[in-house]
């Protein structure tokens, strides 16, 4: 890594957290994200933001001098956006306050707060975010990207459980987005990604979860697998929507399976049963059945566990790519693109390196229309997501290659619109399609216009203001 001069000498004083820079005692590791190649480069200065007067006092800063700004909540993007090389980076980390209200089932974060600490604090008493599946996982990132998991099907996606957003605008006023305070901008920050401002705190409605859900992972034999993906989407029509279903095509995980089928492919189902516990075995026998696995490790646990089982094989700083679509059904030859690439997915020991499957439906997929939030579902029966992980750059070319040729081999089979969270910036054309409609994406470049004209949030899956000239030609 290069260090340069100093570009930032005038940064104000009154900033109360910690400013670092290259050379500082505790550069590299405030710098070092979930994504490993964000070790590649680093920025020019981290303010690690104490309060949301920090975060006014550093965009303010940036604003009069237009200095663009990234912006980093839990670290977990899948691309380097939160530290880009020579940025100034406005550091939510130290940011971690959560309240749980448990009459009112409202919960409060701050956006340094990760997702095992929101599912902590929410379960002592009884209640849950409906929010990812990897508890290191950003709350932060992960809402304003919309929010998929375990409890989608159940309780919908994490933005259709956010009740408010507080944020600081690129001048540095602090506003508030809920329904009736500033409608337009909180329908942005629904889906739309860190492109109108830094928010500073949401407000959620939680769900009574648990304690205890039944949960783990049925493991199928790769012989099997086109049968049972084939299968799937009939028996997860009538399916109860407690039933949630991520599915993976993957290098078996040993030592639970016989030893024939080590590093071998595999079809992993893992599902997760959140109600009624005595009905449980009526949601998850028929699937077993279907499955007819040569592994059946599901069973009941708490739900802070089954919320977690994915840490395994989700390391930190890992090197890694991430891309992925809706499909509208599962088709024969989606089904077929599925296996080939997923069981020639090169290896890496410790980590995933996969293609997941989930199943969408119920509340996420019918209980908010798509035009009410910026976060795009319609028509999406599944989502694909292929990840590769690898340790050095020297092994970027053959894992990348591997995500380009499922992304060949699946585009076709997938809509327009997608999740941008569990896809890297596929470039222009696929940032006008993701949100969905041309008339959501145009909406989203309006409020883009009011509340950051000059695109100084630029580090991320940007939307383009609808009064400059880049904005023109999208
Ligand atoms: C292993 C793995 C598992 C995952 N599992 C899931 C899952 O189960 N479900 C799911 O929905 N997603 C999942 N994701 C995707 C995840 O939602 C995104 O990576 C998300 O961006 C992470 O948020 P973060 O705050 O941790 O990341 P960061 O890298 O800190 O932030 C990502 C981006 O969000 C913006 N941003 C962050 N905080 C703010 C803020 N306070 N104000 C304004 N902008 C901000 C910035 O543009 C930043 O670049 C997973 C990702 C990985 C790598």
């Amino acid at each position: 890594m290069t260090v340069s001069a100093d570009p930032h000498t005038d940064f104000p004083v009154g900033f109360r957290g910690r400013v670092l820079r290259p050379g500082d005692n505790r550069y590299d590791a405030a710098r070092a994200l979930y994504q490993g190649r964000a070790a590649d480069e680093g920025p020019a200065l981290i303010a690690q933001c104490a309060d949301e007067d920090d975060v006014a006092t550093v965009l303010r800063y940036a604003s009069a001098r237009r200095i663009p700004v990234a912006v980093r909540g839990g670290g977990h993007g899948s691309d380097e956006y939160a530290m880009p090389g020579g940025a100034l980076v406005v550091d939510l980390s130290p940011m971690k306050a959560i309240a749980v209200d448990p009459v009112t089932r409202v919960v409060r974060a701050q956006p340094g707060v990760l997702l095992g600490e929101l599912d902590a604090a929410a379960q002592r008493h009884g209640l849950a975010v409906p929010a990812g599946t990897v508890s290191t996982t950003g709350v932060a990132g992960l809402t304003l990207g919309g929010g998929i998991g375990h409890l989608m099907r159940r309780y919908g996606a994490t933005v259709d459980n956010l009740l408010a957003c507080d944020m600081v605008t690129v001048d540095g006023r602090k506003v508030r987005a809920d329904a009736t305070e500033n409608p337009e901008l909180f329908w942005a920050l629904r889906g739309g990604g860190g492109n109108f401002g830094v928010v500073t705190a949401f407000e959620y409605r939680a769900h009574p979860v648990g304690p205890d859900v039944v949960a783990g992972q049925l493991i199928v034999g790769f012989d099997r697998a086109a049968d049972v993906l084939g299968r799937l989407p009939a028996h997860m029509a009538t399916a109860p929507r407690e039933l949630g279903l991520l599915t993976a095509i993957t290098l078996a995980p040993a030592p639970t399976l016989p030893e024939e089928v080590h590093g071998k492919p595999v079809l992993v189902l893992v599902p997760v049963y959140t109600g009624d516990l005595g009905k449980a075995d009526e949601a998850i026998a028929p699937l077993a059945a279907l499955a007819r696995p040569l592994a059946n490790l599901v069973t009941p646990m708490p739900w802070l566990r089954a919320n977690s089982l994915l840490d395994a094989i989700a390391p930190h700083g890992k090197r890694m790519n991430s891309t992925g679509g809706y499909l509208p059904a599962l088709s024969a030859d989606a089904i077929d693109a599925l296996l080939t690439h997923g069981s020639s997915a090169p290896p890496n020991p410790g980590a995933a390196t996969t293609i997941n499957l989930w199943c969408m439906g119920g509340a996420i997929s019918q209980d908010t229309a798509e035009d009410e939030t910026a976060f795009s579902r319609e028509g999406a029966a599944w989502l694909w997501e292929a990840i590769a992980m690898w340790d050095t750059p020297e092994q970027d070319s053959p894992y990348a290659q591997w995500a380009t040729a499922v992304d060949a081999a699946l585009r076709p089979h997938s809509l327009t619109n997608g999740y941008t969270n569990l896809t890297d910036d596929l470039g222009e054309e696929w940032r006008r399609g993701v949100h969905g409609s041309q008339a959501k994406h145009q909406r989203l470049r309006a409020v883009k216009a009011a509340w950051d004209p000059d695109n100084l949030l630029r580090f991320n899956k940007n939307i383009a203001p609808a009064n400059t000239e880049s904005a023109r030609a999208a």
